[in-house]
């Protein structure tokens, strides 16, 4: 039997363009299952498609914050001003069902057959939504990771946190392409990037597609029209800065 792969994605952010892209490039990689560490929706302009899309396709979907402040009607304070309007746009863009589905999304899953999990931001306090930058920011998170190896998403920067005997180190993802192989005695915290709004100066999607039998991952870039991505922005009327990052990938 062919080895199973693991396409894990997130932060897709309503962006279809960048979606379809990745789900090409998956098919093509041979990708056997999806798992989408959350936020669908937000900055961007196509939320409903993005929705239907990533439930037809994934088999697990866990709550980012955007999902989150989309499907509940609490206070947007703690936000940008342009995500708190694209959040107030959403809101209105997605229908009933969609709504009750991201509302409900679970905050974390753990595959323990295949010994890993998937969370937004941290598994520590999940619902705080708190930002992993560093290997500070990760020793906290590490203490409550059940598995050796959990995946991420949230900052939109892809990256390797690794907990050792010495410590918690970070590492930039390697070059799209390149395979890591994961030691045994280690445990691992990676971070996907984002499949919709690129913060890292490369403007292409990013994803990871993981083999649980022979323990590896290898991180994917996927060009893909950022102009049309860009122009539906400007169409719905959304702030330009949200436009003008995706051309930038910052
Ligand atoms: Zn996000």
């Amino acid at each position: 039997m062919a080895e199973e792969r693991i396409a894990i994605l997130g932060d897709v952010h309503a962006n279809i363009d960048a979606l379809n892209a990745v789900v090409e490039d998956a098919r093509a990689e041979a990708v056997t299952t999806f798992h989408c560490v959350g936020d669908v929706v937000g900055y961007n302009a196509n939320p409903q498609e993005c929705v239907d899309l990533i439930r037809s396709i994934c088999t697990v979907v866990v709550r980012g914050n955007h999902d989150h402040y989309c499907s509940h009607n609490v206070s947007l304070s703690d936000f940008q001003p342009n995500a708190a309007i694209a959040i107030e746009w959403t809101r209105k863009q997605i229908n009933e069902e969609s709504v009750k589905w991201l509302a409900n999304l679970p905050m974390t899953k753990t595959f323990f057959q295949q010994s890993f999990s998937i969370v937004h931001a941290t598994l520590d306090m999940p619902e705080q939504w708190g930002y992993v930058f560093d290997a500070f920011d990760a020793a906290a998170h590490f203490t409550y990771q059940p598995t050796p190896l959990c995946f991420h998403g949230h900052t939109h920067i892809p990256a390797v946190f690794e907990k050792g005997g010495g410590g918690v180190s970070r590492y930039d993802a390697p070059p799209a392409g390149t395979r890591i192989s994961l030691s045994f005695g280690r445990k691992y915290f990676i971070n996907v990037g984002s499949v919709g709004q690129s913060r890292d100066g490369i403007p292409q999607a990013s994803y990871a597609i993981y083999e649980p039998r022979s323990r590896i991952i290898e991180f994917r870039r996927v060009p893909y029209d950022v102009e049309a991505a860009a122009e539906k922005v400007r169409q719905a009327g959304l702030p330009q800065r949200l436009s003008d990052r995706l051309l930038v990938g910052k």
